[in-house]
C-alpha cells in the first residue's frame, strides 16, 4: 500500500498520466481514501491543464511552489550557508553605502573644501606647537626657493615681502590634501603666517576669506597653483598680505 507522502510525490506524474499501470493503481487506491490527496490531485489537474493550454507560462499556485521547493534535494549546508552569507554581506554593504550616501546628503557632511580647511588649520597649529615652522630658515627667497628642489615635484613661487612688513622666515615641507606641499612662513610682528602652495588643475579663483577656529584663512588659485594662507592676524591684515603675494607672484 502506497503511503500518503509517496502518493503526494507521484501526484504530478499521475495527473500527467506518466505513471506505469501498477503505480497509477496504487496512487488511485490511496487517492480514493485521502481527502488531502484528492484536493492536491484536483489542483494538479488544473495546473496540468493550464500548462498544456498555455504551453510555457503559468502561475504556480503558492502551495505548489512550496511543494516544489521542499521536494528539491537540500543543498549541502556549508555551500548553501556560505553563498547566503556572501549574498547577505553584499546586500548589507550596498544598503550601508546607500545609507551613508543619503546621510551625507542629509547631514551635509564636510565637503573637500571644509576638510581641507580643517587640515590647513591643524597644520598651522601643529607648526606652532612643535616649534617647527621652518625646515629652511632664511629670509632670502633665493635660499628658500632652491631648498624645495628635489623635495617636491613642482617649484613654488617664493617672494620676499620684508619691505612691505611681511618678512619671509623660511619654508618647510608639509602634507595637505593627500600630497606634499610647500609651506612658506612669513611674519607680521609676532604673528606667524603659513602660506601653502601646491599644483592645481582648477581654473584661477579669486581669494576667499574664511574664519575657522579663531584663525583667518584665505585661499585662491592662480596659474596652476593652489594657495592657502592661514594666520591669527586680523582679517584685513591677512587680506593685505594676500594682495601683496598675488601682485608680487604675478611680476
Ligand atoms: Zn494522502
Amino acid at each position: 500500500m502506497m503511503d500518503h507522502q509517496e502518493t503526494l510525490e507521484l501526484l504530478p506524474a499521475f495527473a500527467d498520466q506518466e505513471l506505469g499501470i501498477v503505480e497509477a493503481q496504487e496512487v488511485q487506491r490511496h487517492l480514493d481514501s485521502c481527502a488531502d490527496c484528492q484536493r492536491e490531485y484536483a489542483a494538479q489537474r488544473i495546473v496540468s491543464a493550464r500548462f498544456k493550454k498555455e504551453a510555457v507560462y503559468f502561475d504556480a499556485p503558492p502551495h505548489l511552489a512550496h511543494r516544489i521547493s521542499s521536494a528539491l534535494p537540500p543543498e549541502p549546508v556549508r555551500a548553501g550557508s556560505r553563498r547566503f552569507s556572501w549574498m547577505s554581506l553584499g546586500g548589507a554593504l550596498a544598503a550601508g553605502l546607500a545609507l551613508v550616501w543619503s546621510l551625507g546628503l542629509y547631514l551635509n557632511l564636510p565637503s573637500d573644501q571644509e576638510r581641507l580647511t580643517d587640515e590647513v588649520v591643524a597644520s598651522h597649529v601643529r607648526s606652532l606647537q612643535v616649534d617647527h615652522l621652518s625646515d629652511v630658515v632664511s629670509s632670502d627667497q633665493h635660499t628658500v626657493k632652491p631648498w624645495f628642489n628635489g623635495k617636491l615635484d613642482f617649484s613654488p613661487p617664493v617672494v620676499d615681502l620684508a619691505p612691505q612688513g611681511f618678512p619671509l622666515v623660511g619654508g618647510r615641507l608639509d602634507y595637505l590634501a593627500g600630497r606634499p606641499v610647500a609651506a612658506l612662513v612669513y611674519r607680521r610682528a609676532k604673528h606667524p603666517i603659513n602660506l601653502y602652495i601646491w599644483p592645481s588643475n582648477e581654473r584661477d579663483a579669486a581669494p576667499q576669506l574664511q574664519n575657522h577656529q579663531g584663525y583667518h584663512l584665505v585661499r585662491w588659485t592662480w596659474d596652476g597653483m593652489n594657495y592657502w594662507t592661514v594666520s591669527d592676524l586680523a582679517a584685513n591684515e591677512l587680506d593685505n598680505f594676500v594682495g601683496l603675494v598675488r601682485s608680487t607672484v604675478r611680476q
